[in-house]
This record gives structure tokens, C-alpha cells and sequence, in this order.
């Protein structure tokens, strides 16, 4: 057969996935472990995933597995999930893709007895080789020259496998950017092509692929060379994009500015996203002042619903949507480093989140056109302070604080707005180093506050 070699690589795979192939071949069936774990293992990767591709039928696979429990997961495509050990492997039988007049589904799929057609469906060379359970490798497309090269191409005319499926544009800018590949120039060209049919390719999937390009290590490089596909599904990027700021402080223009921030970035999604959106208000909010020099007042506030709507739009989850619209709202909080500054922030956005505005922050300083030293030194000094304030178990919530709603309750204080505010203020004289956290020394006080709001009632 084409394209067979034995690796020189050492394959073991994971035990449950070897019985699977095991037993498919014993019961006269051929089977592979098939497309990103292949390249994965290919690149010293540790796979997160096994998909398992096979001769055998949907039916012929249940057989197979009729002392396991077979889920019949995407059986139009013939794809079942058989349950090992309390795993589940999802195995697909070969198959042909028919038409595909929506830009996005096959119209009709085919089975088929041969491993090449299957190959030969799959979006790239580098996705489209197999292995079987003693390490041959099925390679009839040049995935693991172009590994080596580190080149991202289209299996076949790139130009109709991107028509066939759209989503696989945004695939292959997934691709160059987690595994830091080029694009070959002809995938390259019909992903500008045919860019414009993202549009028919459904939010979760685009999300699910946008968010990997966001959080991988060459976003930066793909999100500047095809802002023009960006923004086929987030079009706001586009006002930004050549939105010059006239402003000493900045040497990009607003599009630049935001993605080049992400370089400095880890790659929790939620973060990504809010560096990205920060500016996403900047166009809306430009004046320049009598000596031409551009300002954005209001701008983070006014990002932070149009930030809300981009990631409603994409089908983020709740929280997610919440914090990015947060994160861009508060993007220009001011830090003053110290304790009771720190347990502020900590009070007013939780643990995880000040840590998040706080790297928001840091890259938005990293992109502005000469390194703030002072501001970079303050919000570093910040993070290690509410780390610090975090670790030593410090007072910034009612949660920590040493008396509850029940003992002011037992000082005399019924009301439960009064409560509230008892317990607020004791919390802020904490925060603020004026009293410390103990409970005998927090009554006393609280035992004052009730008596001069009392005083005030009665005046
Ligand atoms: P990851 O490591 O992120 O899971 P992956 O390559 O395994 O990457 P999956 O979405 O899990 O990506 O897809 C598994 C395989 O199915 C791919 O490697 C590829 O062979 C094939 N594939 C997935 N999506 C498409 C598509 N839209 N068009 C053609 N082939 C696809
Ligand atoms: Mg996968």
C-alpha cells in the first residue's frame, strides 16, 4: 500500500485503544488510530484524544463489542462510541463524503472498505495519516514531510476543500497558530478566496476553532495576517483594523495595538479574549483635542457591552461573556500597589478575576509604543501583593471576615439592611488596616457603629 513505513518512533499506545484495534482485527477487520493524535505523536506531542477509524460497519462494530456498551453517537456518519473500562472511544467506519451544497455538511456520506478514502476526506495532510496498533504509519499525502517542513496543506484542491467546509479555514489558522506552522501558498490563497463562507458555519464551531487560534503560541502573527478572515464573524476587529490613534502613546493602530498585547499573555482563554475586545470601543469613542492629539474617553465602559454582545454571539458560556464584557469595563483601573489597595481589588473582582485584570493590564501596557516602566513595576507589584494577600488568608470578603450576620443579630440590631451595613462597614475598616480581623475586637466596634446609627435615627 502507499505510503506505509514503520516509525522509527516507539508507539505505545493507551491500553483501552489497543484492545479496541485488537479486537476489531481479530474479528477480520482493519483499524487505525487516525488524524490529530497521529500527527500529535508525530510531533513528540502527548495526544488529547484517540479517534479510531475502521473497515468495519456500524453494525459490524457493535457486533464486535456486543459484551460492552456501543452508543450509536453520530450513526449517520457512522461514528459509535463503545464504552471500555468506563472510557468512551468513539470508533468511525472509512467513508467517502458526498456533495456538500451548504458549505458545511456532506449531503450524503458513503462507507467504504479502504483506509485511503478515508484519509483522502480529512482537511489537512498533517491530519490525514493514520497508524496501526504496531506502528505502521499510513502516509499517502506527505503529512510527515510536511510536519517536518512545517507546513499546513490542504489534502487536494484547497480551494474546493474549503467550499466543501468553511470551518476548515479557520482549521488551518488553528493549526499555524497552536503548532507555529506556515501555510502553504495555495491553502493560503483559497483561504482568502473563500474566506467570506465563514458566514455559514454555525457560532459553536467557529468558537470552538477561534478559541484555540486565540490561546495558541503564534496567534499574533495569524491574527494580524488575516484580520480580513476575523472579521468575516467578529466584524467589530474591523473598525479597528488601519484605526490610527494620533496619540504619543501609541505606535499601532487600535487592531495592532490589541492583538500585540496578546503577546505577552498566558493562554487562559478568558483573558485572551478580554485583550483582544479592550479596545473594541476606541473607533466609537475618538475625538481629537485642539492640538490633534487623539483621545477615547469612555471607551472601556462602552466596550464592555459591545465585548458582551461578540461573545453572546459566538455562544461563549455565561461566565465567560461576563467576565470578558468585566475585564474590558475595568481595563483601566487604577492601581495604586499597596496592602489595603490589594485587598480592594481583591474585595471588589475575587482572587482570580484581579489576577486576570491584572495581566489584561500588563499586556495592554506591553503594546503602547515605549514600555510604561512605572506602570508595568506598579501592576506587578500589585499581583504580588494580592497573591501575597491571598496565600496569608487575609480579610478582603464578609466571607473571612470574623463575625457574621447572627452576631450582630445577638447585638441588638434586627434589621436586615442594618445588618448589611454593619457588617460592610466592619469589613472596609479591616480592609483599610483599622481594625483587625478578631472577633471580640470587630463586637466592640460593631457594638459603636449600631449605637451611632441609632443616635442618627433618633437626631
Ligand atoms: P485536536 O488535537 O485539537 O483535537 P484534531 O486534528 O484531532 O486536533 P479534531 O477536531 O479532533 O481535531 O478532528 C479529528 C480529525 O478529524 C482531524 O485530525 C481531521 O483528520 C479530521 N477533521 C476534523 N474536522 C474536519 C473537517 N472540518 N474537515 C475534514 N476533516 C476534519
Ligand atoms: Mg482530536
Amino acid at each position: 500500500m502507499k505510503g506505509v513505513r514503520k516509525t522509527d518512533k516507539f508507539i505505545v499506545l493507551p491500553e483501552n485503544i489497543n484492545s479496541v484495534l485488537l479486537r476489531l482485527d481479530e474479528h477480520g477487520h482493519t483499524a487505525y488510530i487516525v488524524g490529530g493524535c497521529v500527527r500529535d505523536m508525530c510531533m513528540d506531542i502527548p495526544p488529547n484524544d484517540y479517534d479510531i477509524t475502521t473497515s468495519a460497519t456500524p453494525d459490524e462494530i457493535e457486533r464486535c463489542f456486543s459484551d460492552k456498551r456501543v452508543i450509536r453517537t453520530g450513526i449517520q456518519h457512522g461514528t459509535v462510541t463503545v464504552i471500555i473500562n468506563n472510557e468512551p472511544i468513539e470508533i468511525t467506519t472509512y467513508r467517502i463524503d458526498g456533495n456538500y451544497a451548504d458549505n458545511r455538511h456532506p449531503d450524503s456520506v458513503k462507507f467504504s472498505k479502504k483506509i485511503e478514502d478515508d484519509l483522502a476526506r480529512r482537511d489537512f495532510t498533517v491530519n490525514a495519516m493514520c497508524c496501526d496498533k504496531d506502528g505502521n504509519f499510513i502516509d499517502v499525502f506527505g503529512g510527515i514531510e510536511d510536519i517536518k517542513n512545517k507546513i499546513i496543506r490542504c489534502v487536494g484542491d484547497a480551494n474546493k476543500r474549503f467550499s466543501e467546509d468553511a470551518l476548515r479555514i479557520l482549521r488551518a489558522l488553528r493549526f499555524a497558530s497552536t503548532l507555529e506552522f506556515n501555510i502553504e501558498k495555495h491553502t493560503k490563497e483559497a483561504i482568502r478566496k473563500n474566506a467570506h463562507l465563514l458566514k455559514s458555519i454555525s457560532s459553536e464551531r467557529i468558537y470552538s476553532e477561534f478559541t484555540k487560534l486565540l490561546c495558541g503560541k503564534n496567534a499574533v502573527d495569524i491574527l494580524l495576517e488575516y484580520s480580513d478572515c476575523i472579521g468575516v464573524f467578529i466584524p467589530e476587529l474591523l473598525n479597528e483594523v488601519g484605526f490610527e490613534q494620533h496619540n504619543p502613546h501609541h505606535k499601532y493602530d487600535v487592531y495592532e495595538h490589541s492583538v500585540r498585547a496578546l503577546d505577552v499573555c498566558s493562554d487562559d482563554a478568558i483573558v485572551r479574549y478580554a485583550v483582544l475586545l479592550h479596545d473594541i470601543a476606541k473607533p466609537i469613542c475618538f475625538f481629537t483635542d485642539e492640538n490633534g492629539i487623539g483621545h477615547f474617553h469612555g471607551h472601556a465602559k462602552a466596550g464592555e457591552s459591545i465585548a458582551y454582545n461578540i461573545m453572546r454571539r459566538l455562544k461563549a458560556d455565561n461566565v465567560t461573556c461576563d467576565t470578558v464584557s468585566m475585564l474590558v469595563k475595568y481595563h483601566d483601573y487604577t492601581i495604586t500597589p499597596d496592602m489595603r489597595h490589594a485587598k480592594r481589588m481583591l474585595n471588589k473582582f475575587g482572587y482570580e478575576n484581579t489576577l486576570r485584570l491584572l495581566e489584561v493590564k500588563s499586556a495592554d501596557t506591553s503594546a503602547h509604543v515605549i514600555f510604561d516602566d512605572d506602570r508595568g513595576r506598579h501592576i506587578e507589584e500589585m499581583r504580588m501583593l494580592c497573591e501575597e494577600a491571598y496565600r496569608q488568608q487575609q480579610c478582603f470578603s464578609l466571607k473571612s471576615l470574623a463575625v457574621n450576620g447572627k452576631d450582630i443579630i445577638s447585638l441588638g440590631c434586627k434589621e436586615g439592611k442594618s445588618i448589611g451595613k454593619v457588617l460592610d462597614a466592619l469589613l472596609w475598616e479591616v480592609i483599610d488596616e483599622k481594625l483587625c480581623n478578631e472577633k471580640d475586637v470587630l463586637l466592640e466596634r460593631a457594638k459603636d457603629i449600631i449605637k451611632t446609627c441609632q443616635e442618627n435615627i433618633v437626631d
